[in-house]
């Protein structure tokens, strides 16, 4: 059995952390770690295009044409294409130049708009890669645990979308996300967050 991690929020959410390839979750959305232009890119955003197929840098262009260049922190939706997700959802990730530079605020908005807009589009499960922390170079540590408490405030006040799963790419990203699970547990005194660790995969098989 692969181990998984959940996290039951006390408002009957629940945030899931698994090891896997976020292009074959069978869900609600995926959120892509795009850039600015929306026009592809390598790492998460290349396999998404590889795997959805044309229809969903069509979209992106029609976005781009309507209003320019997507900003840093800001999230659109397109479709899913060929995709097991209905939807892909594209957000900007900021280039980590240092710490200083608003980057914290940056990645928070980056999982709080790719959530509202989810939310507004009454999506019940959403699927997030790892964002910045791979040509974008934003320490892992860090971006987990921003990550995991701006999606877990987040959850908390959406209405319809009741779950999140992050998929990591590879064992190490799995365990620094499942660390710094333990510490947002650790600092919320036990009371209403608890992990469970279970197999409830979203992945398709291959
Ligand atoms: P960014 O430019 O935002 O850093 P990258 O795509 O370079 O975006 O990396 C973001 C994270 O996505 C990295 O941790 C990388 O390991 C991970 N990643 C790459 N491919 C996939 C995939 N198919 N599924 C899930 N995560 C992936």
């Amino acid at each position: 059995m692969r181990e998984l991690v959940k996290i039951e929020l006390t408002g009957g959410a629940a945030i899931f952390l698994e090891e896997g390839n976020i292009t074959r979750q069978r869900t609600d959305a995926i959120v892509n770690a795009a850039n600015s232009s929306l026009m592809g890119g390598g790492g998460v955003d290349g396999a998404i295009h590889r795997a959805g197929g044309p229809a969903i840098l069509e979209a992106c262009k029609k976005v781009v044409a309507a209003q320019g260049r997507l900003p840093t922190g800001q999230a659109v939706a397109t479709t899913g294409g060929r995709l097991a997700a209905g939807y892909v959802i594209h957000t900007v990730g900021p280039i980590w130049r240092g710490g200083d530079h608003d980057e914290p605020e940056l990645l928070a908005s980056c999982y709080r708009e790719s959530l509202r807009l989810a939310d507004k589009m009454h999506l019940v499960r959403i699927a997030f890669p790892s964002i910045s922390t791979g040509a974008y170079g934003y320490p892992m540590e860090d971006a987990a645990e921003i990550a995991l408490r701006t999606v877990m405030d987040e959850l908390n006040t959406a209405r319809h979308t009741r779950e999140a799963r992050f998929v990591l790419f590879g064992a190490d990203a799995y365990q620094t996300y499942a660390n710094a699970a333990d510490k947002l547990i650790a600092a919320h005194k036990g009371a209403q967050i608890h992990i469970i660790r279970l197999n409830d995969t979203r992945e398709v098989p291959e």
